[in-house]
């Protein structure tokens, strides 16, 4: 029973430093968020030694009296949360959850649609290397260069052409709202399921400030560590139709043991999503959002040729251009890391530029609401990017005011 600190000073000592440095600089990355220290407790339980293949009622393991009613807590809050009538809390990741539903919905060779990963989409929705690349004949749609919004003339027609067995919709960097009743006309004109992974937006959708996609898909996925705030993690929600399918394709199809301390994190943090105070810091985080879409999309901004894609957002997350700026994405990555803003460079449409350096970036506000951030703040953090991405800028200036934000918005005090 020898704490970290002694047993391992090493993990320890880049423990610590991880935590200072989350306290001490502003996180945009638009995937991330602050656990509650509650979600982290449950996670770092004795839940962790548990074996419990199978589900609640049904396990392949003895003892589980006590993990049954933890992720049966998880099951019954996630259900509520969306509407939705059935849902598994087992996968570990959301690459997890979109490998399960691909895997319980189709055979290998079927064709998928997805969102190009240029475009937006996600690693899982088609890429080449990734094992939906892989295993399916992938037919990618696209966003429209001119509105920056996925083209659905083209998921029509594309749909109508290779008559898809499966659907996905969904993104991991896209600014707006997709329109899910659309998708499943199309999806039902061609007999394909649909499937929504919402892993981005999903905790916007549980504070009610975002369409809920669980009434228009047959399956829908997502994490549990980004807008949701919780740990890191996959569920899959479906219809009672499917409910056999996905768990089976979960275990045995996937995984084995369930990590029983992580779904004790995602019950947790589903109590949370449930709250008025989660309902307020979603509001937050879209205000924050538009806030910066706002201020990047001013004259002096686009006089250094920075562009907000789409000219705006409806989400969590902004979307800039640097095609005509003097900075790649992997400068103006590096830039505002240097002032103590973490976000990260994303490939825009038609990028001209290597996925490794691209010509955008993607910001985010969930970590920075979950953190306490006002309009205020976050006008005054969208004007140090802002300033940061200008060819002549003030490190320490900058450096300055983002230290003070940090200060005024303590993270973690008790830890
Ligand atoms: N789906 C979407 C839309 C995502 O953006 C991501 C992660 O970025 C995932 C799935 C995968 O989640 P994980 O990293 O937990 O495997």
């Amino acid at each position: 029973n020898t704490p970290l600190h002694e047993l391992d000073p090493d993990v320890a000592a880049a423990v610590d430093a991880e935590l200072h440095r989350q306290q001490s600089t502003l996180e945009m990355i638009a995937s991330e968020n602050f656990a509650p220290v509650a979600v982290m407790e449950a996670q770092g339980s004795v839940l962790t030694n548990k074996y419990a293949e199978g589900y609640p009622g049904r396990r392949y393991y003895g003892g589980c009296e006590h993990v049954d009613v933890v992720e049966q807590i998880a099951i019954d809050r996630v259900k509520a949360l969306f509407g939705a009538e059935h849902a598994n809390v087992q996968p570990h990741s959301g690459a997890q959850a979109n490998a399960a539903a691909m895997f319980a919905l189709l055979k290998p060779g079927d064709t998928i649609m997805g969102l190009n990963l240029a475009h937006g989409g996600h690693l899982t929705h088609g890429m080449k290397i990734n094992f939906s690349g892989k295993l399916y004949n992938v037919v990618p749609y696209h966003v429209d260069g001119e509105s920056g919004q996925v083209d659905m003339a083209e998921v029509e027609r594309l749909a109508k052409e290779t008559r898809p067995q499966l659907i996905v919709a969904g993104w991991s960097a896209y600014p707006r709202q997709l329109d899910f009743a659309a998708f499943r006309r199309i999806a039902d004109e061609v007999g394909a399921y649909l499937m929504v992974d919402m892993a981005h937006f999903a905790g916007l959708v549980a504070a009610g400030l975002h369409p809920n996609p669980v009434p228009h898909a047959h399956v829908v996925t997502t994490t549990t560590h980004k807008t949701l705030g919780g740990p890191r993690g996959g569920v899959i929600l479906s219809t009672a139709e499917l409910a056999k399918k996905i768990n089976s394709a979960v275990f045995p199809g996937q995984q084995g043991g369930p990590l029983e301390h992580v779904i004790a994190g995602k019950a947790v943090a589903f109590k949370v999503a449930a709250s008025d105070d989660f309902k307020e810091r979603q509001r937050r985080t879209l205000e924050g959002a538009r806030i910066l879409a706002e201020r990047l999309g001013r004259d002096d901004v686009a006089q250094a040729g920075v562009s907000v894609l789409s000219g705006g957002t409806d989400v969590h997350l902004v979307l800039v251009d640097l095609r005509h700026s003097e900075l790649d994405g992997q400068q103006a990555e590096d830039r505002l890391h240097e002032v103590g803003i973490t976000v990260n460079r994303n490939a825009v449409p038609n990028d001209p530029r290597p996925p490794m350096v691209t010509s955008g970036l993607r910001i985010g506000t969930p970590a920075l609401a979950t953190r306490g951030f006002t309009a205020e703040d976050f006008a005054e953090v969208a004007d140090v990017i802002a300033q940061a991405l200008k060819p002549a800028f003030d490190r320490e200036e900058l450096g300055v005011r983002v230290a003070a934000l940090a200060a005024k918005h303590p993270l973690y005090p008790t830890l």
